[in-house]
């Protein structure tokens, strides 16, 4: 135990990721959230990748609205 520390103090250790974990989180997270802003920012305006189903547009369709999204 070091002489620094107290029991039951709150310092909490860094935790680092390897930098191939890293560049997988940040990937992931990236793909992710274009997926989320495709779908809720542009699907449905000029192109959509479910053709003229309206499903996904309806699921979103407050929150494109609450984000200021072009709509109707
Ligand atoms: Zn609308």
């Amino acid at each position: 135990m070091s002489s620094m520390s107290t029991p039951g103090s709150s310092e909490a250790t860094p935790v680092v990721l390897p930098v191939s974990q890293a560049v997988l989180w940040l990937a992931g997270t990236t793909i992710l959230a274009l997926a989320l802003y495709y779908f809720i920012g542009v699907d449905q305006g000029a192109v959509s990748v479910f053709g003229r189903d309206m499903h996904v547009h309806e699921f979103v369709h407050d929150a494109r609205h609450f984000l200021g999204f072009p709509c109707h």
